[in-house]
């Protein structure tokens, strides 16, 4: 089933509980006889359920004509008319809705925000931008915020919620993640003045992971690499499985030198709290420039006997083809190119949220559209 219609079913079925008791505490009901208007709304909610929603809506109109006056249910309605592409309709409800006397601040907000909806749905994007504004400094701003920074961000105008952000009194999370999202697009544009948007959206959200990987790169191109690699270390600190992620931009600071600072010291200690296979990599190069070749090849062997890879075990044949003195290689050969062609194949990063996988980091799930939700995928074909 959708998820739009489990949603509805939800905001159903609290719906009826409510219905329910405003009939129990209005009308004496004989225990004999089942409350009519709740076995009417399960019907309605079994159309929505066997995913037939022509029905339902039929069905929920019919209630209308006798409960004209439920606005939750001409709300629940207008859905229903938006999700099945019907906008106009959804769009007059709305409008007949706001004509009424007497309605409360509260219920106009809820009204503009889903009319809001059914603009944007109808690609009548200015004028769902427009109300939206109107809200962001009401009692409703969350959730216009939310709908208005969506929009925004699926058009890509990454610049217009940084200018509205500053200007803003309350912001739900999934709108300060934007925020950050938006900032850290908008420095991947423009490096060299991008800097200001990294520093007003840590006001919102200092624990984010991609604006602590993206200020290490403005350091980085900076030349300020101590200040580089004090981030990345706040990278792994809040979340250790994006070690892979952080290593390349922690090697090009060590490339340029960080003095008083040691890039093996600094692997061994990513490597006592997250033993990725891309640290045993690292920090097997490392070993067989500085120590040689029989102190890599412990070192990798050991790693194995605990975490055995199929990269791992074609990072040793590497060694043996290298090192060894074998009359025919050819069978090991084919082997190890039966391996990279697993290891090719397999995707290499995967979303928490709704299992998206991709060969390439994103910070923006390209499924869901979640920020941060994405990371390296950890087993036997991977980190
Ligand atoms: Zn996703």
């Amino acid at each position: 089933m959708p998820d739009w219609l489990i949603f509805l079913a939800v905001i159903l079925l609290l719906g009826i509980g409510w219905f329910i008791g405003r009939s129990q505490a209005l009308y004496f009901i004989p225990d004999s006889s089942p409350p009519q208007s709740s076995s009417r709304l399960f019907k309605g909610l079994n159309y929505l359920i066997n995913e037939q929603p022509d029905q339902a809506i039929h069905y929920f109109v019919s209630m209308l004509e006798e409960d004209s006056e439920s606005i939750d249910l001409q709300i629940i309605l207008a859905k229903l008319f938006r999700k099945q592409g019907e906008l106009d309709r959804a769009i007059t409800i709305h409008q007949r809705l706001l004509a009424r006397p007497n309605l409360t601040e509260a219920t106009i907000d809820r009204i503009h925000i889903e009319l809001a909806q059914n603009y944007y749905s109808a690609g009548l994007h200015d004028r769902a931008e427009q109300l939206l504004l109107d809200l962001v400094h009401s009692k409703s701003s969350g959730k216009a915020t939310d709908l208005l920074f969506s929009i925004w961000e699926d058009q890509k105008e990454w610049d217009q919620i940084i200018e509205i952000t500053p200007t803003l009194k309350f912001l739900t999370e999934s709108a300060k993640a934007r925020v950050v999202g938006a900032a850290c697009e908008l420095f991947v544009r423009q490096p060299d003045t991008g800097f200001r948007y990294l520093t007003l959206a840590e006001r919102h959200r200092a624990d984010s992971v991609m604006l602590n990987y993206h200020f290490a790169e403005a350091h980085l191109a900076d030349k300020a690499y101590r200040k580089a690699i004090k981030r990345l270390k706040k990278v792994v600190a809040l979340d250790q499985s994006m070690i892979p992620v952080v290593l390349p931009v922690a090697r090009r600071c060590f490339e340029h030198g960080v003095w008083g600072l040691n890039y093996h010291s600094l692997l061994n200690e990513w490597f006592q709290i997250h033993p990725s296979f891309s640290l045993v990599k690292e920090i097997f190069s490392i070993l067989m420039h500085e120590e040689g070749v029989d102190s890599a090849k412990v070192f990798l062997s050991d790693y194995l006997q605990t975490h055995p890879s199929i990269p791992g075990l074609v990072q040793l044949v590497d060694l043996h083809l290298q090192t060894g003195h074998w009359e025919d290689t050819s069978t090991v050969k084919m082997f190890r190119g039966l391996c990279d062609q697993i290891i090719d194949h397999d995707m290499k990063y995967q979303c928490q949220k709704c299992g998206y996988q991709t060969m390439k980091m994103y910070w923006q799930c390209p499924g869901c559209r979640a920020w941060e939700s994405i990371r390296p995928i950890y087993g036997l074909n991977a980190e």
